[in-house]
């Protein structure tokens, strides 16, 4: 305690508005103040009961008072701790491990107070050992005022509704109360779910969620050690003893405003089982890997051909890290371009017998690149409905009208290019669908591009490595002589690197060289990169029975499917498992990951909601074993999560 040397005054201010005659809180607020602050301060308090989430007030009280001379303690803000919690249940629960730690008894009962709080102004003062409530009012409860922080700022700027800093003083005032060991807070604020709970041994623990958003449903208890204290004392104490709260820090890691939307969203994916995480392997991506400390079998990968830690690729890598070092310091148009890049487009327009190819960072990149270069806001591009997400992120990019075609369907395609005259058009498909695992209709796609003069592109992620008897790709499918005029493809599934390019004529690749802006203005990939891409290129040319064995392990394993009594069907390594609900495909997913079989499952928005699924994908090193083993998982988890 120390003198003060100054006149004080209270100011509150309390608003409250009349329904059928009754009246009902709103707010109220209070600060304490030298004379010369008083009316900007008034004035601020003022507006707050006006504005107020709770309602309109019809009804304001300010009142201000001298405080007299001699008669205001001082204390200390108590340390405060936040505990982030993801339900208010999870918060109810750390309130009560709050009762625990520090030794509270009559916890249940105690938790079941709570509710009686919600319509009272005031807190309830409660005995923790006879479990009476000692308020004189039980109606209105007791309430802690005289109280404010210290205040360093002279202005009234920084003093807009704080939560935050006017809770702080206020259990820091009852925490010095006698007799009182600890508070539990809910607010009434429907905006505003934190609470807190506080004790002179624990501190002040914010507890991010403690009741659900837009509930009224707020309340204090003052928990109340009869034997050390009377009462009266306490209550005189607590509301009249003025007290000035030294030391409220800023909220150390806040949560303001403007992130409350984010909260918002990620608490609704978790509630519908759509909130993502990742899991981490801790060795080279094969049919086995090593995930969480265990050995398991790896159906979920990209890595169709398993190159990416194939001898060959590493030995290349080594040696372009040796000469190199890793980055390539620039824009290929400025400082980035290396002979390791030059040779990788070679090596794409030879693979994809085209004249000219062109690289980008990753897939994602060249679709955003190639379909906003390839198009303006003249143009119409019509792309299929199960469309990549990167080809769909091009078409909005470009301001494009886009107009969205029915699965495969190559009908509706040409209706909707009837429908949509455009002298400048693109069609745009994936040869081989992510989510799906089938194939695109390549020719009867080429013959309407043709027929209709239209720009054809097609993203070959999932069909270079995989589709044709040498991997080649759709074309070598199909036995298709026509090249479309962009064949854009990622060199980070099959080819076992990383990025993305566009092989066509010479034309298509000098323009979008100067066009398309994921090109110009992004860093060249690392030359490293670029030679571990050209290697899986290369390891395709020379080991094409690596494609005959992926194609015998998906007849194989949609055969022991089948004998499962699952209706599955694919011709490429994707093989999707449909499982309808996102709940039943995550509960399915993590079973079989215990047993020691890594498939993902695929939910909304990836796929179409009502369609989660299992997404197999195999590789040309599974064993038949493998593949025996894994079918027989998949069928027995289904039959176990109906
Ligand atoms: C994976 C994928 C991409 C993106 O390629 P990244 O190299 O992974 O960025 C583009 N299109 C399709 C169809 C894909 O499956």
């Amino acid at each position: 305690m120390k003198e003060d040397p100054k006149q004080l005054y209270s100011l509150k201010m309390r608003a409250s508005a009349h329904v059928d005659g009754a009246e009902h809180h709103i707010s109220g607020a209070e600060r304490i103040l030298p004379k010369e602050q008083l009316p900007e301060f008034a004035k601020a308090l003022v507006s707050r009961g006006l504005n107020h989430a709770k309602g309109d007030a019809d009804f304001l009280n300010v009142k201000i008072e001298a405080i007299p001379a001699g008669d205001i303690i001082h204390v200390d803000a108590l340390p405060v701790e936040t505990v982030t919690v993801e339900t208010f249940q999870d918060g109810l629960r750390e309130v009560e491990r709050f009762l625990r730690e520090n030794g509270i008894p009559h916890i249940p009962q105690i938790m079941r107070k709570l509710d009686e709080t919600s319509a009272m102004r005031g807190a309830m003062l409660l005995d923790i050992h006879t479990l009476q409530r000692l308020e004189p009012n039980l109606e209105r409860g007791v309430r802690a005022t005289c109280m404010d922080c210290e205040r360093s700022s002279k202005t009234v700027a920084d003093d807009a509704k704080n939560h935050y800093a006017e809770a702080i003083v206020l259990a820091t005032k009852v925490m010095n109360c006698p007799g009182v060991v600890g508070e539990i807070c809910i607010s009434d604020d429907p905006d505003y779910v934190t609470g807190y709970v506080s004790s002179r041994r624990t501190g002040y623990r914010r507890i991010t969620k403690m009741k659900p958003l837009g509930s009224e449903a707020g309340g204090r208890i003052f928990l109340f050690d009869g034997n050390a204290a009377s009462p009266e004392d306490a209550i005189r104490y607590l509301e009249h003893q003025c007290v000035i709260v030294h030391g409220v820090q800023p909220l150390p890691e806040s949560r303001p405003c403007r992130l409350e939307r984010l909260e918002k969203k990620l608490s609704a994916l978790k509630e519908n089982h759509l909130f993502r995480t990742m899991r981490t392997i801790e060795s080279a991506e094969g049919p086995r890997i090593v995930c969480d400390g265990r050995s398991m079998l790896l159906m979920a990968s990209n890595s169709y051909l398993d190159l990416t830690a194939h001898p060959l690729m590493k030995q290349r890598c080594a040696e372009a890290l040796a000469k190199y070092g890793f980055g390539s310091g620039g824009s290929r148009l400025t400082t980035g371009n290396m002979d390791a890049h030059d040779a990788l487009e070679r090596a794409i327009a030879s693979f994809k017998k085209t004249e000219a190819a062109l690289v980008f960072n990753t897939g994602y990149a060249a679709n955003t690149a190639i379909v906003s270069a390839l198009t303006d806001a003249d143009s119409v591009i019509f792309s299929d409905e199960l469309n990549h997400a990167s080809i769909i992120d091009g078409c909005r990019l470009s301001r494009a009208r886009t107009v969205i075609y029915r699965h495969n369907d190559m009908e509706d395609l040409e209706r909707k290019i009837r429908e949509n005259p455009s002298r400048n058009g693109l069609v745009v498909s994936d040869a081989v669908f992510s989510m799906d695992g089938d194939i695109l209709r390549l020719p009867e796609f080429l013959d309407i591009c043709q027929k209709h003069e239209l720009l054809s592109m097609i993203d070959e992620a999932h069909s270079t490595g995989v589709l044709g008897d040498t991997g080649h790709g759709i074309l070598e499918h199909f036995h298709e002589k026509r090249q479309p005029d962009v064949l854009m493809g990622t060199l980070s599934k099959a080819v076992g690197a990383e990025g993305g390019f566009a092989a066509g004529s010479q034309l298509l690749i000098d323009f979008l060289r100067n066009m398309a802006r994921g090109f110009i203005f992004s860093t060249a990939m690392s030359p490293v990169t670029a030679t571990a891409a050209a290697t899986g290129l290369e390891i395709i040319e020379n080991e094409p029975e690596r494609i005959n064995q992926l194609h015998r392990n998906i007849r194989l394993f949609c055969d022991a499917l089948r004998q499962g009594g699952l209706d599955v069907s694919s011709e490429t390594p994707i093989i999707p498992v449909i499982v309808g609900d996102a709940a039943r495909a995550t509960a399915v997913a993590a079973q079989l990951f215990e047993e020691g079989l890594y498939i993902s499952a695929i939910r909304y928005p990836t796929v179409p909601q009502g369609t989660a699924r299992l997404r197999v994908s195999l590789m040309a090193t599974h064993s038949e074993a493998d593949l025996q083993w894994a079918a027989n998982r998949i069928c027995n988890a289904l039959r176990q999560n109906p």
